[in-house]
């Protein structure tokens, strides 16, 4: 497949095993960022600009897979309805981010400051938020599945009509925050 991938685009491509949940293989294609060989997102560069990423943010379904946003500030990014696998958000300053029906699988979200997420539906699944901030972050109707949200800081957040399973809560603050309603954790 990167053999046809033009030299003015991005080469990164998925090689996820084929089976019936997984996502599909996808190649980026991207045009290529600022004399790298990779797109805004897929370039391996600590603290990109928030508003030169804002600006390559499509509207709506986007696939996302390894996405590189490590030390990055960006504030109310718009990742509704995307496909995020394998991706680096790792030490982010990301408050405001609304990954409303997203699904988030095997990605790095630790450290981060996730103020006032919003998550009003969709699935996140093998993923590492320990150590982050999400204190006001709204969760509801959505799937948790072996989450790491050891150390993590919830205070004054709202989780309700969620379902959560193999869901690691180990040292996380819950001051203040409303996770009581209908939530189903295993
Ligand atoms: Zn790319």
């Amino acid at each position: 497949m990167s053999e046809e991938v033009p030299e003015d685009r991005c080469g990164y491509e998925t090689d996820y095993e084929s089976t019936s949940t997984s996502p599909t293989n996808i190649c980026c294609c991207r045009p290529t960022w600022k004399g790298t060989n990779s797109c805004i997102w897929h370039a391996n560069i600590v603290g990109k600009s928030g508003t030169a990423l804002k600006k390559h943010r499509g509207q709506g379904f986007e696939r996302l897979d390894g996405a590189i946003l490590r030390k990055t500030e960006i504030k109310g990014l718009d990742l509704r309805d995307c496909i995020i696998v394998e991706a680096d958000f790792s030490k982010s300053r990301l408050p405001n981010i609304d990954i409303s029906d997203a699904t988030i699988r095997k990605s790095d979200l630790s450290d981060c400051n996730l103020l006032r997420l919003k998550m009003q539906g969709g699935e996140i699944r093998y993923c590492d938020f320990s150590g982050s901030s999400l204190g006001e972050a709204e969760i509801r109707n959505s799937e948790l599945f072996k989450i790491d949200f050891s150390n993590a800081d919830f205070r004054m957040a709202n989780i309700s009509e969620t379902n959560g399973e193999e869901v690691d809560f180990s040292n996380t603050w819950f001051k203040w925050a409303d996770i009581t309603h209908n939530i189903v954790f295993s």
